[in-house]
């Protein structure tokens, strides 16, 4: 018997350097540094892109938009977990709900947490009650907490229609 429902995991981590446009969860956000990667590095997008395509055992976002390909180079996040929900769906699968933790020393987040969860949850193409996003510091503790990195996790519910 094929399970109804599943629930898939992702987490990622982009270190924290000058120079870099700071966006988590595709919102710009203004700060001195911002994340390195070879997409916009959006750390919050690429760990619930993880999620979903755990869930549905689509593999992982690596697989799906190899860091070798030029087309990726400095990609819209976003755009990226809009495919990877669009993969999930034609595999048989609805979204049910997403949550996700954000841990960063700085800068603060709070404030950008609502406007996260309406853009992440139009590139999915679910309902904004469907996204939740918390934020944490990581109390000063290891790369996180020091300021070198910005670190995101996230579950992902999936069932069949
Ligand atoms: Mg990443």
């Amino acid at each position: 018997m094929s399970p109804r429902m599943r629930i898939g995991e992702g987490w990622d981590i982009h270190a924290l350097v000058p120079g870099r446009p700071l966006v988590l969860g595709g919102v710009r956000i203004e700060h001195s540094k911002g994340l390195l990667g070879h997409s916009d590095a959006d750390a919050l997008a690429h760990a619930i892109t993880d999620a979903l395509l755990g869930a549905a055992a689509l593999g992982d976002i690596g697989g799906m938009f190899p860091d070798t390909d030029a087309a990726h180079a400095g990609a819209d996040s976003l755009h990226l977990l809009a495919l990877a929900a669009e993969r999930v769906r034609n595999a048989g699968w609805q979204l049910c709900n997403i949550d996700a933790t954000v841990v960063a020393q700085e800068p603060r987040l709070a404030a950008h947490m609502p406007e996260m969860a309406r853009r992440l949850a139009v590139a999915m193409g679910v309902e904004p009650g469907q996204v939740n996003v918390k934020a944490k510091t990581a109390e000063r503790l290891g790369p996180v907490g020091q300021g070198q990195a910005i670190e995101a996790r996230a579950v992902a519910l999936i069932s069949q229609p």
